[in-house]
């Protein structure tokens, strides 16, 4: 991970100078933060609708999607949730609670769709990115412009990881397979994807497993779609047809967030 994190530190000093100017380096390093000082400096939102584990809709009709993070898919190919999607989501919901949270932006504050890019925090100040993957319920998936807590994220997941907790419990995945590791995007590649081809040698590592991967901060390519995917499908098989949540705010005050019990 050497490259990739000294890649993040020249983001820092350079491309994202001006952004940090403007005042958007974190007074906090930890995803529990002390809820007074952090709620006096920011927005409280309330959610109108939480759509799975690393997206939620506002009162406002804006999307924000959570930086860092990959949840498992709800709406998968063909109607049929992946595995751990509705518990995803379901934990998501929870922790927001009464539907108001707090919005932490870092260098990109917006993604190709328009969503906002934010870590969540709750009204008790816990960053729900991190207890996401602390809870084994969503991938760690990190954007080379927006690192701020790519550190605390990562080990997160390897504390999921180790414990084999969510998606790693059942965690089972093709072998014999070399991947290429790219340390500056942060991303893995099948053997034969073209991108990995074009890894720089300075910036690849070969992985043995997927699983390495993972723990060393590395995400599957989109293109070329490492075992990710399959390693979804076993162990637990998605579900179809799962109604949606209720709406967690409908913009009365006080309205608690029911998870969906039949999300099972
Ligand atoms: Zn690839």
């Amino acid at each position: 991970m050497t490259g990739f994190l000294r890649f993040s530190r020249l983001l820092g000093k350079g491309l994202c100078l001006s952004v940090i100017v403007l005042g958007m380096l974190p007074a906090i390093r930890s995803p529990r933060v002390q809820a007074d000082r952090f709620q006096a400096r920011r927005k409280h939102l309330l959610v109108r609708r939480v759509i799975d584990g690393d997206t939620i809709l506002l009162l406002n009709g804006k999307l924000v999607r959570y930086i860092g993070i990959d949840a498992p898919e709800i709406d998968h190919c063909n109607g049929v949730a992946e595995a751990y999607a509705f518990e995803a989501r379901r934990l998501n919901c929870r922790l927001i609670g009464n539907g108001g949270v707090f919005l932490e932006q870092d260098h990109q504050r917006h993604d190709r769709y328009g969503r906002l890019l934010a870590y969540v925090y709750n009204d008790e100040g816990l960053m729900i990115n991190a207890s996401l993957l602390q809870a084994g319920l969503a991938y760690l998936f990190p954007h080379r412009c927006n690192l701020r807590y790519y550190k605390l994220l990562l080990g997160r997941q390897q504390e999921a990881m180790d414990a084999k907790k969510g998606i790693w419990k059942f965690w089972s995945e093709p072998t014999g397979i070399t991947y290429i590791g790219n340390l500056k995007s942060g991303r893995f590649h099948l053997p034969g994807c073209p991108m990995g081809k074009r890894v720089a040698p300075a910036n690849r590592c070969m992985l043995r497993s997927a699983w390495d991967a993972f723990y060393r901060g590395l995400s599957p390519c989109r293109l070329c779609q490492p075992p990710m995917a399959v390693c979804k499908q076993q162990g637990r098989p998605g579900s179809r047809n799962m109604p949606r949540p209720p709406p967690v705010h409908s913009g009365k005050a006080g309205r608690p967030c029911i998870p969906n019990g039949n999300s099972k």
